[in-house]
């Protein structure tokens, strides 16, 4: 399958829906971004973190910031909710008999979600899992390196968890990295996610913001920046 990329503020942004994400995903390696406004915002002021969008191996929209973003360029491309892709990668990996490791969390939410994937898909070949708040990097590379897991879903928070991946590509070329976020955090059971309607609605990041307000720092001013940015790209065609 090809990937066809549009620009999103300088960044490219991959279009596929989220079947065809699945399946390119499942037959590739390298590094998965699930790219959101506050991201671009970062690597427009971080060189190092663009590069590292720029080569990652797909670049998935995530949320309805980077989807309306892309409409305003005139782009029609559906948002790929990162916890649905990633959950969905796992299933998929495990039905080709691939190993899958777990890095990031705290320590409690990763045994939660341990269990829970276990539970909800027995056949899971867990090689590794380690929580996100460890201090020797090596350690984890070199025990990373060890289990050679097909799958690695990274949640240590952005853009941590891409740096971490950009690693990884070098030293397990063979693996798949995606950077999940807060993903454990809802596998667990901790972490409610919005109510579908919301979700529809394309308005989940207004519930977790009510259900959590210091998150609310996060969106903003970021958010409406963002929006206001992609205007003015359309308006003058350049970033
Ligand atoms: N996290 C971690 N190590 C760190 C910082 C964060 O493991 O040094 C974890 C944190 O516990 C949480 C996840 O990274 O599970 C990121 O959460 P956040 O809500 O920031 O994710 P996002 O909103 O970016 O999806």
């Amino acid at each position: 399958m090809e990937r066809k990329i549009v620009k999103l503020q300088g960044l490219p942004v991959d279009t596929f829906s989220f079947d065809d994400a699945v399946d390119y995903a499942l037959h590739s390696h390298g590094q998965v971004v699930t790219i959101n406004p506050e991201m671009i915002a970062y690597a427009r002021k971080n060189k190092d973190f663009a590069a590292i969008i720029e080569n990652a191996e797909l670049i998935t929209p995530d949320g309805i910031g980077v989807e309306i973003g892309l409409k305003i360029l005139g782009n029609s491309v559906k948002r790929i909710a990162g916890v649905e892709l990633a959950r969905k990668l796992i299933e998929m990996y495990t039905a080709e008999k691939k190993s899958v490791a777990l890095v990031g969390a705290k320590p409690e939410i990763l045994a939660k979600t341990v269990e829970n994937l276990k539970n909800q898909i027995p056949e899971i070949n867990i090689v590794y899992a380690q929580d996100g708040y460890f201090t020797d990097e090596q350690t984890v590379f070199d025990a990373l390196k060890n289990a050679k897991p097909d799958l690695l879903l990274t949640a240590l928070g952005s853009p941590k968890q891409e740096i971490f991946n950009n690693r990884i590509k070098e030293i397990l070329p063979q693996t798949l990295a995606i950077g999940v976020g807060g993903s454990f955090d809802v596998w667990s059971g901790v972490v409610k996610r919005a109510p579908v309607i919301w979700q529809k609605l394309g308005l989940e990041w207004l519930y977790r913001t009510l259900k959590e307000p210091k998150r609310f720092k996060r969106i903003f001013p970021t958010l409406p920046l963002f929006v206001l940015s992609v205007i003015k790209e359309r308006i003058f065609r350049k970033v």
